[in-house]
């Protein structure tokens, strides 16, 4: 639509009482502020004929002058509410007249087909939205709320401009053409960065780092058509490092666009950044950027829940689905050009189910082009099955722990280590494994603490563990949250033998490393690797067989360990398809792509894929490189 053209036509449509004070965009969408009352509470029937009429979603709300204080409205809320609703927390956005309810039971909230909330409405005008309050409570994702909410007049103003800038130009069909450029991330895992480009938009997608390498560490950010003012927005697939670890810093280089990921994956990649920031501190590297930026780029950023269609640009609209790899991982849909054409960047995917995620999504309504990784992509890359590796898993740790030894888990901080946590306790309560303390280090805790907000995101079964309070996995007593360098020494010291769960999962820095160091020299000790390990790092050398390990010391010097420890890997419990599961992902795939781009796998793994999934399917192909752009269409 022309520019404002939806605007205007929303409000002609609207009776001359409405008495609407301002409409504004929210990105895509449109908020009429009203002071009449009784138009707030009972316009929602027309309300829905309008959206029927426009394709697009439009809200009505009071204006903030015609509201209640909130402390007067927070009085009526807890009269109305029920006691046994257990509310914990009550929100107002006073920008957007908005309160939000967190309590134990969100059912008892709304009441009897929206009585209670309905009531509220009437009593206060705020708009409650209800949510459940999170088992484990994480310090992060109040910061995170808070920053989102003492921003809310910035905010406010912000998604009216880039609805503006979404409504503003019509799309020029003449001469159109996409481009996807590879900045990172191609025949390689880490630093995972496209850029998909139009003669409108300019979208970029994951801006990741790879920790285990040194001068291939970020993305090709010198390529000339990389120009970080010039960008519309950025979607990040999922909180990995290797995905979400630079958006901080384009926020430093100066953009000031929107960031569109799920929820989940907000709060994850917030902490592994901040941890990424800290890890480096203290291995005295420089700083890239710092916790300021990451607060910016809070404040920038809006979380789609999956499925939901979004406008992101005049002419590229946008749909995050379920990729199965880690809480919140998401597969993005680019509706391209008003459908002139469909792509799915899968990001990181596991099409199977596992112990606390679905599957990925394989049917879409449209789609040309697929972008898909392929880590686990050669023939050779035929794991073990989940439950022989859980298997495998719980024999090691009880054959260390009757020894007398640790076992050492190197965990990513999300996906992995809750993985492990849920087979551990359920192995706990099968009595498979017998006494056993698990020590959950520091950020594996909160990344935990970050899923039972989310509880949503994960399968049916592990969401209705989580709800029932006495039987939350991740709060059972098997586990120990450690969380202070004192606690981390008494633990190595300790001649009991237990598990113990930290970061990072390729023991490149972070407190996995400080126990390595600690366990590696007595044979009794067990380190078990469970996830991808990248080239160069300690946990690739140490698969490979290396024994002498030097270790750069804080204080300067070098300290040579001998690893006599017992060193297993396996593999199967990936959050990655394995080969089966990448080719099955595109046998399924409803509808065929007509042309695959692989990435995210080395370079054999990208050539071995892309290869044969053109002999089986007779599909393009292709396994480009870093700094290649393919013209789309
Ligand atoms: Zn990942
Ligand atoms: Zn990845």
């Amino acid at each position: 639509m022309a520019k404002y053209e939806l605007l205007s036509k929303v409000e002609s449509m609207l009776p001359s009482n409405a008495q609407i004070v301002e409409s504004v965009f929210e990105g895509a969408n449109m908020v009429l502020y009203s002071k009449n009352k009784s138009f707030v509470l009972n316009s929602s029937s027309l309300i829905r004929r309008i959206v029927n009429t426009v394709k697009k979603r439009v809200e009505v709300r009071p204006d903030p002058s015609i509201l209640i204080s909130p402390d007067s409205a927070k009085a009526i809320i807890e009269k109305e509410v029920p006691e046994e609703a257990g509310l914990q927390d009550v929100w107002f956005d006073d920008q957007r007249s908005i309160v939000i309810l967190e309590a134990d039971k969100p059912g008892l909230v709304i009441g009897h087909l929206g009585r209670v909330t309905k009531s509220i409405r009437s009593k206060t005008l705020w708009i409650p939205f209800v949510r459940r309050a999170p088992a484990i409570k994480s310090d992060l994702v109040k910061t995170i709320r808070y920053t989102i909410f003492s921003n809310s007049g910035y905010r406010r103003k912000f998604m009216h401009r880039i609805g503006q800038k979404i409504y503003g130009t019509p799309i020029n069909k003449n001469n159109y053409w996409i481009r996807l450029s590879c900045l990172g991330g191609f025949r390689e895992v880490g630093r995972s960065c496209s850029l998909l480009q139009t003669p409108h938009s300019r979208v970029l997608i994951d801006c990741g780092v790879n920790v285990a390498s040194e001068n291939r560490a970020y993305p090709h950010f010198e390529a000339p058509e990389f120009d970080v003012k010039a960008l519309d927005a950025i979607i990040v697939s999922h909180a990995h490092l290797d995905h979400s670890a630079l958006v901080p810093l384009l926020f430093k280089y100066g953009f000031k666009g929107p960031v569109y990921c799920s929820e989940p994956t907000r709060d994850i990649m917030t902490l592994l950044q901040l941890d990424y920031i800290d890890v480096n501190q203290r291995e005295g590297k420089k700083l890239l950027f710092d916790s300021r930026d990451i607060k910016n780029m809070i404040k920038h950023t809006f979380c789609l829940s999956f499925d939901e269609v979004t406008d992101i640009t005049n002419d590229v609209r946008l749909t995050l689905f379920n990729s199965g790899h880690v809480l919140g991982a998401s597969m993005a849909h680019f509706n391209i050009g008003d459908g002139f054409h469909n792509m799915i960047y899968t990001g990181d995917f596991k099409f199977a189910d596992t112990n606390m995620l679905s599957k990925a999504s394989n049917v879409f309504q449209r789609l040309e082009t697929l972008v898909m990784e392929s880590t686990y992509g050669a023939k050779t890359d035929i794991p073990l099955s989940l439950k022989e590796c859980e298997k495998t898993l719980i024999s090691l740790i009880n054959e260390t722990i009757s020894n007398g030894g640790k076992v050492l888990v190197p965990v990513l901080g999300a996906g992995r280590a809750q993985e492990i946590i849920l087979i551990i306790e359920k192995a706990v309560r099968d009595k498979a494994l017998k006494d056993v303390k698990v020590h959950v280090d520091g950020m594996v805790w909160d990344v935990s603490a970050i899923h039972t907000t989310y509880p949503e995101f994960m399968n049916r079964d592990v969401k209705n563990l989580v709800f029932r309070k006495d039987h939350n996995p991740f709060l059972a007593p098997c586990f120990k949250w450690v969380g202070s360098q004192k606690e981390r020494v008494e633990l190595i010291n300790s001649k009991k033998p237990c598990v113990i769960l930290a970061t990072s999962g390729m023991l490149t820095g972070g407190s996995s490393v400080e126990y390595f160091r600690q366990l590696a020299e007595n044979p009794v000790n067990r380190l078990i690797i469970v996830s991808y390990q990248g080239r160069g790092s300690l946990g690739r050398r140490l698969q490979a067989g290396e024994r002498t390990i030097k270790m750069e010391l804080h204080k300067g010097g070098v300290e040579v360990i001998k690893v006599r420890m017992g060193i297993e890997t396996i593999e199967g419990f990936s959050g990655h398809s394995n080969r089966q599961e990448l080719i099955d992902f595109v046998k399924y795939l409803q509808p065929r792509p007509k042309r695959v781009i692989v990435m995210h796998g080395e370079s054999s793994k990208c050539l071995d894929l892309a290869s044969s999934i053109h002999k089986l399917f007779r599909v393009e192909t292709q396994a480009p490189r870093n700094l290649d752009t393919i013209r789309i269409r």
